[in-house]
């Protein structure tokens, strides 16, 4: 059943492998595991999925080791868990001495005789899980319905409405409280109907039953009534009107300048329409530069507060107490256990959260923290605080730096030498800044030297295209085709509103390459993540135009709605899309970072969940405003108490 099990050193010996039968060589999942998960700082669960298989494994912090097993992920093996736990405990138990007192040489040198012990605790564990075998059926006999006489069975007309009653009551109890409330009161109305019936026996049935009807129809019509809300005539005849705003123009076609033909003509903007240093932001910086995010670290005594104050716990947590307790806690010399560990990644966990990471990546960071560190013999000097935060602060850059660098300048150099356009995509939900961001980086190329062609592809939202308009004529104004040897570098290709994004991409593209555009860059409409139409256009866009780079535009605002947006837009690219090898989000535009403070969990919650890197930062509202992410400023920010 069992594809392999393999148990390695971290420095990256194999120790002892077992292959089964008909599985995959180990090599390639274990690596990806390794690569994707063990470095990535991702070891939150225990689980890791690779191609068709499933990996389980667990670490030992102590003697440094990691043990694999790998299965069919179609499977559903309950006993893999229980497994690796006895395997690691005899494993450890068995060459302990050999890695005490040798240390790495004794992991080089070793001989790990470990095949019988291990088919023994294969066997074991395939037995134990055996020993809970499935339920037998009841048998008729044994049921409660074959112990039901068929008298009870058989409902006499009295009783009818009274169980009835009660059952609607049960019912109502558990669901919520305020059926509850209001079912009683009806169950008593009609007992008490029923009683005063019995009372008054000079009624006849027909002339009770006669009253029953009357009652009924009488709080039928009241019920009619209610529930007939009245509707005021004028609004049934209207139809929906736009509003009309008062200082507004009625006229839409008056607003409309999306039929004006500009198509990729790029008019310089008359300079008194803006204030070019005020679009520009900062004058001292080094043109075509994009500069790292910056922050300023805490003090060293902001730092001190932060390990000193949880020490407490652990120290009191240390079985001997007092003096040596506290030396103990203070020195370390023993290996850490989730007990010592708990109270200080709660803390950290808190503070995550309160940081904006969102709450389910908080506790998986502190998890893969806790599972890198349970068993690890702490150095001299340190405390479980510190050793902790260490830990963290670690996995949290290792996690904001990207497995695939995306060099945006480089890559369109290359696309340069091929002739033709490098094509970016951006995509996000409404205001997040895909515009905005889409001219600053605009401004950016252009500074290094390379011509823009912005595709207007939100036909969508009003003003879309006039917002891109007005940022391609300040960017003309800001680099005239003067300093740049009679060249426009940067156009504007629109259809207006309500055509096919996806067709108009495609026209851009290939104007674009007619004109010698260095770089195209489309923006798309805002859309929710929920959104399955416009998702499946996004997806179609995508497919059909196959740009370089899909950037996703998010705000550093968020908190948990980070990755609810980033894993359904990957999802609907994936589900939507036509292609077996779906297009998914290559990286990340994080904007409005210069409003947060040090909330920057948004940049944490966003990377962790996809992996992507983050590839630029938006800052502010100048063109100037775009950075590049510093991993070590930012952690520094989410660290900072
Ligand atoms: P879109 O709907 O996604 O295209 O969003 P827009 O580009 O229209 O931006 C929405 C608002 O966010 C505008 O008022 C922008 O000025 C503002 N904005 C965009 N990026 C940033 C940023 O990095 N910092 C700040 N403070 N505001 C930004």
């Amino acid at each position: 059943m069992l594809d392999f099990f393999t148990i390695f050193s971290k420095g990256g010996l194999v120790l002892w492998c077992f292959q089964g039968v008909r599985g995959p060589a180990a090599t390639a999942p274990v690596n990806a595991l390794i690569r994707s998960v063990l470095l990535q700082e991702r070891g939150g669960n225990n689980s890791f999925t690779h191609e068709a298989l499933t990996l389980k494994y667990k670490l030992d912090n102590q003697f440094e080791l990691v043990f694999v097993v790998g299965f069919q992920k179609i499977l559903t093996l309950t006993y893999v868990d229980k497994l690796i736990d006895d395997v690691h405990k005899e494993f450890r138990d068995k060459y302990r001495n050999e890695f005490q007192q040798k240390g790495a040489l004794g992991l080089l040198n070793g001989t790990f005789d470990f095949k019988d012990d291990f088919m023994r605790l294969l066997r074991d564990a395939e037995e134990s899980s055996k020993v809970r075998a499935p339920t037998v059926m009841k048998t008729f006999e044994q049921s409660l319905k074959s112990q039901k006489t068929v008298k009870c069975m058989i409902e006499t007309r009295g009783e009818k409405p009274k169980e009835k009653v009660k059952n609607k009551k049960n019912k109502g109890s558990k669901k919520d409280g305020t059926e509850a409330v209001a079912v009683p009161s009806k169950a008593s109305a009609a007992d008490k109907q029923l009683s005063a019936a019995g009372d008054k026996e000079e009624l006849t049935k027909d002339e009770i039953l006669q009253k029953n009807r009357e009652e009924f129809f009488r709080r039928h019509m009241k019920a009619g009534e209610k529930s007939r809300s009245p509707k005021p005539d004028a609004q049934k005849e209207k139809g929906k009107k736009p509003r009309v705003w008062d200082l507004g123009n009625s006229n839409a076609k008056v607003l409309d300048y999306s039929n004006s033909a500009t198509n990729g003509s790029a008019e310089a903007c008359p300079v008194e329409e803006f204030d070019p240093d005020m679009a520009l932001g900062d004058k001292n910086r080094e043109p075509g530069r994009l500069y790292d995010l910056e922050y300023e670290s805490d003090d060293e005594a902001e730092e001190e507060k932060v390990v000193q104050n949880p020490l407490k716990p652990s120290v009191k947590k240390g079985g001997l107490g007092g003096m040596f307790g506290m030396l103990k806690g203070l020195v370390g010399s023993k290996s850490l256990t989730r007990d010592d560990m708990d109270p200080v990644l709660e803390k950290m966990k808190d503070h995550l959260i309160a940081k904006n990471v969102a709450a389910e990546i908080a506790v998986q960071l502190c998890e893969s923290v806790a599972k890198k560190l349970e068993g690890k013999v702490m150095g001299t000097f340190t405390t479980v605080t510190s050793t902790v935060k260490q830990a963290l602060q670690e996995a949290l850059v290792q996690i904001l730096q990207p497995q695939r660098r995306v060099d945006v300048l480089r890559d369109v150099m290359d696309a340069q030498r091929n002739r033709r356009p490098y094509v970016v995509t951006f995509c996000g939900v409404n205001g997040v800044g895909k515009s905005t961001n889409l001219a600053k980086i605009s401004f950016w190329l252009i500074e290094n030297g390379f011509s823009v062609l912005i595709a207007a592809c939100d036909t969508f939202r009003a003003g879309a295209v006039e917002q891109l308009r007005t940022h391609t004529r300040r960017l003309n104004a800001l680099h005239p085709p003067e300093s740049h040897g009679g060249r426009t570098m940067v156009q504007l290709y629109e259809k207006g509103y309500g055509k096919d994004a996806a067709g108009i991409a495609m026209e851009a593209i290939s104007y674009a390459r007619n004109q010698g555009f260095d770089v195209v860059l489309v923006d798309t409409a805002g859309r929710m993540q929920d959104n399955a139409p416009l998702m499946t256009a996004l997806a179609k866009l995508i497919a059909v135009n196959a740009p370089d780079l899909v950037l996703f535009v998010g705000e550093a605002l968020v908190g948990n709605e980070a990755v609810d947006q980033l894993v359904k837009f990957n999802k609907a690219l994936a589900d939507h899309s036509m292609a077996q090898t779906p297009r998914l989000i290559d990286g990340i535009v994080l904007t409005k970072f210069d409003t947060i403070d040090d909330k920057v969990g948004a940049a944490i919650s966003m990377t962790y969940i996809t992996s992507k890197p983050i590839v630029f930062v938006g800052t502010g509202q100048t063109y100037c405003d775009l950075r590049s992410l510093n991993a070590k400023a930012v952690v520094a920010a989410l660290m900072k108490a």
